[in-house]
């Protein structure tokens, strides 16, 4: 991945995105999400603000970031010292002229559109920004699809280690700061979400939190985990029994493993999402289990671990090559625990391909 066909990536968005502003009729928009800056111009910072228009591309930060904005970010840069980034936004949107701007309703929070309403004396309509910005996210581009691969074999690679030093009286969060810390000596920027661990009864808590109890004999035990790199995350759930699996476990692994080999091969371009969904959830309904499974079966993935499509019941949004999504059937029965199978898969030009490596039988501890 060389830094000049990133560059030419970053330019390609922001000559898309101006396209989209011109159709809604708005001469720029104020992006505030950390997750938008960075689609739009690669820089990743807690403080910037994004302006966006066809009069150019002008990404504020402040003086921590001066270093990086110069040289992670596709924009004009400013670096603003000294201040609220707000007011030199504002100065620039004066200065331009703008008389229409969208911004990122589900992002900027009432007082900040207060903020920036005043510091442009109410001169300016604010237009809320329709949702193109995540369709496009949800179609990923070759580069994207490489940094999702390398964050999913980080994951299995990780899990694989881990599970081999899972040993009697070990801990559940003991067993979450292995699987952590094999995935940053893996090379992982950050775990892509909580890991979760969690045995027994726990794990009939679809976002259960580890604990500091002892990993429990003969019993469940999930792993539902993902690693964070190059910015993109991935997505997997693994399923192990310590000792011999008893009838009722090996019954409902089976029905949710066939659940989601189903989903899967109901993936491909032009289906809707809700028919993934009920590929899953006939499955279940046949084993008299649909009662049991009380999320949808997927969502998409990418910078963000939870992103546009979600794989659900009422999801009429068709799959499109280049989209990454999980598909993660599960069961959970209150007072014994929880059986969920989740693989990072994704939507090519005839059907799908299932990233992650990893296994997919009842784990013997
Ligand atoms: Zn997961
Ligand atoms: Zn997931």
């Amino acid at each position: 991945m060389t830094a000049a066909r990133r560059a030419s990536e970053y330019g390609e968005r922001q000559r898309w995105f101006q396209e989209v502003l011109r159709e809604a009729g708005l001469q720029g928009a104020l992006l505030s999400s950390p997750i938008s800056v960075r689609y739009l111009t690669g820089f990743t910072s807690s403080n910037s603000m994004l302006f966006a228009g066809a009069s150019g591309t002008e990404l504020f930060t402040d003086p921590r970031y001066a270093l990086q904005i110069e040289s992670q970010a596709e924009a004009d840069k400013k670096t603003v010292a000294g201040g609220v980034l707000l007011h030199a936004v504002a100065a620039s949107l004066r200065r331009r002229r703008i008389r229409r701007l969208g911004f990122e309703a589900g992002h900027l929070t009432q007082e900040g559109y207060q903020q920036v309403d005043a510091a442009l004396e109410g001169r300016v309509e604010m237009a809320p920004l329709g949702n193109d910005l995540a369709l496009r996210r949800a179609v990923k581009s070759p580069l994207e699809i490489e940094a999702i691969r390398h964050a999913v074999a980080i994951n299995s690679q990780a899990y694989e280690r881990a599970m081999k030093r899972v040993k009697p009286g070990m801990l559940e969060s003991e067993l979450a700061a292995e699987l952590d810390y094999q995935m940053r000596r893996l090379g992982a920027e950050a775990a892509a979400f909580d890991t979760i661990v969690a045995s027994g009864a726990h794990s009939a808590l679809p976002h259960a939190r580890p604990r500091a109890v002892p990993i429990k004999a003969n019993a469940l035990l999930l792993v539902d985990m993902g690693a964070q790199a190059r910015g993109y995350a991935s997505d997997m759930t693994r399923m192990a029994w310590s000792g011999k699996p008893s009838r009722r476990a090996a019954r409902l692994y089976g029905a949710v493993l066939r659940a989601q080999w189903e989903a899967i091969h109901a993936i491909r371009p032009g289906v809707t999402a809700s028919s993934v969904d009920l590929a899953a959830r006939r499955v279940l309904e046949s084993e008299g289990l649909a009662k049991l499974f009380i999320h949808s079966t997927g969502h998409g993935l990418g910078l963000e671990i939870h992103e546009h499509p979600r794989i659900g019941k009422s999801e009429e949004c068709k799959l499109q090559p280049g989209m990454v999504i999980t598909v993660e059937p599960g069961v959970y029965v209150e007072g014994w625990g929880g059986i969920r199978i989740e693989d990072t898969v994704l939507v090519t030009g005839d059907g799908c391909e299932v990233l992650t490596p990893t296994g997919k039988e009842l784990r013997v501890l």
